[in-house]
């Protein structure tokens, strides 16, 4: 059982990806509404060895010593992978013992305000951050950051990037009815966007529950909408789960044990992760495609939110 490697999965854009996580849950320097992998409990900036470099070393050298075939290393997980101050190290790591094997960092792209960070992912392949924002009010409502954060210096650190930065940029904006769909922030947000000129923009919305109860999200037409608004080149939709389910491979056993675990009695996200011993972005991509397709339903108690077996 590896502790800070998951998948490998394939996805549609990184081909087979196997994921690497630095980060004990939960720490970050945002504590979205919507995060699927639960509350914040250390909101910060501080850059630490939150999960050592050997052992992150140690397991990526034994899981590779099966040759396995994958295309991408994606740096994700539990909380804001550039937190780890080692992040530039691995990289350097893989690239140099690896050096077929693509990597992918998504992050927050909070910390980028940071020359040094900037500097450490210059390895890196591809960078993939998130901006939900454009000002500051909504930063707060919607990312509810670090108090040592702030929208300018966020956006500057982007725009910096993308300056020093060769690889592709891919910015995901995540979108909630009733935040930050509003034209004004929709305006503010197209400006950042031609700014920071990413490669391409991906809007995505919600599909799992988040932190806070009663998050909307927005349907495709809403968000297609939203592309024809900005008139921007490559800006695309992330698929929904079921589409998602049709073009990603899935293990049948996954299923099943979720399922037979969740008949036994409901169970949260982490119940989950704790009784199977899966990651917990590698489950919440199961349950995506369970509750599209009907088999089970989610319920808010004092606890968090629950998954049960839909009751027909
Ligand atoms: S969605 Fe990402 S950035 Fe936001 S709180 Fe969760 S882990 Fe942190």
């Amino acid at each position: 059982m590896y502790k800070h490697l998951f998948g490998p999965v394939p996805s549609r854009r990184l081909g087979m990806s196997l994921g690497i996580d630095l980060i004990p849950k939960k720490v970050c320097s945002l504590n979205c509404v919507y995060c699927e992998v639960g509350k914040t409990t250390n909101l910060t900036i501080e850059r630490l060895e939150y999960v050592k470099y050997d052992s992150v070393i140690a397991e990526l050298d034994k899981f590779m010593s099966d040759d396995p075939k994958i295309d991408y290393i994606t740096f994700s997980g539990s909380g804001e992978p550039t937190l780890n101050s080692k992040i530039g190290a691995v990289l350097q790591f893989i690239k140099k013992n690896y050096p077929t094997i693509k990597t992918a960092i998504l992050t927050n792209g909070t910390l980028l305000y940071d020359k040094k960070l900037r500097k450490e992912l210059l390895d890196a392949d591809v960078v993939l951050p998130s901006l939900d924002a454009a000002s500051e009010a909504m930063f707060k409502k919607i990312d509810r950051p670090s108090k040592k954060l702030n929208i300018k210096t966020y956006i500057q650190g982007l725009v910096a990037l993308r300056k020093e930065y060769k690889g592709e940029i891919w910015l995901e904006i995540f979108l909630l009815k009733g935040y930050n769909d509003s034209k004004k922030e929709l305006q503010l947000l197209k400006e950042a966007i031609l700014k920071i000129k990413p490669d391409s923009v991906q809007l995505n919305t919600l599909d799992r529950p988040g932190t806070k109860q009663g998050l909307i999200p927005l349907t495709k037409n809403e968000m297609q909408a939203i592309i024809d608004f900005w008139e921007l080149p490559n800006v695309e939709i992330i698929a929904s789960p079921e589409e998602r389910s049709s073009i990603e491979s899935y293990s049948g056993d996954i299923e099943t044990a979720i399922l037979e675990t969740i008949a036994r009695r409901p169970c949260t996200l982490d119940d989950l992760h704790n009784f199977l011993g899966i990651h917990i972005n590698e489950i919440n991509k199961y349950l995506g495609k369970l509750e599209a397709s009907g088999k089970i339903e989610t319920v808010a108690l004092d606890r968090g939110v629950f998954y049960e077996l839909k009751h027909k």
